[in-house]
């Protein structure tokens, strides 16, 4: 069976919005251009039909007041450079149209038939017909006087109007066709742009997946080693195997922090996080949370100072968020420095920002890393060795945080001399 792999799926959904996009298109040109003819058609149809209308009425009259040119050249008159041809018959009352009396005009053509084609039509009916092959516009009508009512039928030849169409719906098929062009453009440009970000967002989640899995599977191989030794000797006391208890717990706690921290990441990517947005005084919070990493500091020799302005720095945000935003910077201020190393807090604001700056005499970070410092899973080589438990996604949650705040979070570092993240939060 063939495996439909993702890729496929995205070009099949590209394929899909492409048709859409030129079909939708498509489909307002055709209209825009249909629009275009028909207000035309109607605009050169229009001003045929006045004439032949004008032209019908003015010849019942001249006959009513027995003007004599309408007769000329049996049935053709012309007014300015139009030529109208006509029929007039009057009918006879009381008797069949075919008893209608011919009054003027061309004689050949049945009063029966303009009968039929304008009976139901009170004020006349217009018609494009054809007559050896040439296209003529007609006015076809029944017109009632109080002297009896005439039956008359106008013509004139629309072969101008026919070539003008014509010529304007070629040009429409030309501009069609280059807007058939412009749109498979546009449908190729759109469908790509509108996909893009989701395929970008599906292959991070996937190597963000297949980096947990990763990530997960050495604790739990650690794990069950461990384990295992211990059910090889079902019969030491828990006292004897200590070594491994504690080899199997501390692995578990890491991966506690792990799944934690992926958890994090996962619902903030899925705006699963509600942001609380209350008024907080960061100047307590850095007081309070470096009190309590200051032990920890002090039993690593480290000295841990911090330093806040008189006045109170408020920003508004999510304290929660904000106290494990400040201790993911400690925590690696401690874990990134050797004994002896001064790591400082500072605060600072203005009407506009407050700024943190956690800084740290430590192992600072290669140039090359930096660029990548705040990705997923990126970890520098002396995270690696497993006794600094690092998962790398520390910073990651950092910057999250910052930027649900409308912040941004920067770092300054030189290897051998210590780093310095600096957060700018709206205040
Ligand atoms: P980790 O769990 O590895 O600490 P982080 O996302 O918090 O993950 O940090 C990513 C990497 O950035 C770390 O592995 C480390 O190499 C580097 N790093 C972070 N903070 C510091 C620091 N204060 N000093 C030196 N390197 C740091």
């Amino acid at each position: 069976m063939k495996q439909v792999t993702q890729n496929d799926a995205f070009s099949a959904m590209r394929i899909k919005l492409f048709l859409i996009i030129i079909g939708a298109l498509f489909t307002i040109w055709l209209i825009l251009l249909g629009l275009v003819y028909s207000l035309m058609a109607n605009e050169l149809f229009g001003l045929l039909d006045n004439g032949l209308q004008t032209y019908a009425i003015h010849t019942i009259h001249s006959h009513m007041n027995n003007k004599a040119d309408i007769t000329s050249s049996a049935g053709h008159a012309s007014s300015s450079d139009t030529k109208y041809n006509y029929s007039l018959w009057q009918r006879v009352p009381g008797n069949s149209i075919t008893y209608s009396v011919f009054i003027d005009g061309n004689p050949f053509v049945s009063p029966m038939s303009i009968y039929k084609v304008a009976q139901n039509h009170p004020d006349g009916i217009f018609k494009t017909i054809n007559i050896q092959g040439i296209p003529y516009r007609a006015f076809f009508a029944v017109i009632h006087f109080q002297r009896g009512d005439f039956i008359i039928r106008v013509t004139t030849s629309a072969a101008r109007t026919d070539t003008t169409l014509s010529n304007l719906l070629w040009t429409l098929g030309i501009v069609g066709f280059f807007a058939l062009g412009i749109t498979i453009m546009i449908g190729l440009w759109l469908s790509s742009r509108i996909l893009s970000p989701s395929i970008r967002a599906w292959k991070r989640q996937q190597q963000f997946v297949a980096d947990a899995s990763h990530e997960l599977r050495t604790p739990l191989a650690i794990i069950k080693t461990n384990l295992e030794v211990l059910l090889r000797h079902p019969e030491h006391t828990i006292e004897s195997e200590l070594h491994w208890l504690g080899n199997a717990y501390s692995e578990v706690l890491s991966t506690t922090t792990l799944i934690e921290d992926l958890l994090t990441l996962a619902r903030a990517d899925s705006m699963e996080i509600l942001i609380e947005h209350e008024e907080i005084d960061l100047s307590a919070l850095i007081h309070e949370v470096a009190d309590t990493v200051q032990p920890l500091a002090e039993d690593q020799e480290k000295d841990l100072k911090w330093e806040t302005p008189e006045f109170p720095c408020k920003t508004i945000g999510d304290i929660k968020r904000l106290r494990q935003l400040l201790l993911i910077l400690l925590d690696n201020a401690l874990k990134y420095t050797n004994s002896g190393a001064i790591i400082s807090v500072t605060l600072g604001c203005d009407t506009n920002f407050t700024q943190i700056a956690v800084k740290d005499t430590g192992i600072g970070i290669p140039v090359n890393q930096l660029p990548k410092i705040f990705d997923r899973f990126m970890r520098g080589d002396s995270s690696r060795h497993r006794e600094n438990q690092g998962s790398g996604l520390g910073l990651s949650i950092a910057k999250w945080i910052v930027e649900a705040h409308g912040g941004n979070i920067i770092v300054n570092s030189t290897v051998g001399k210590g780093s310095t993240f600096t957060v700018k939060l709206p205040s």
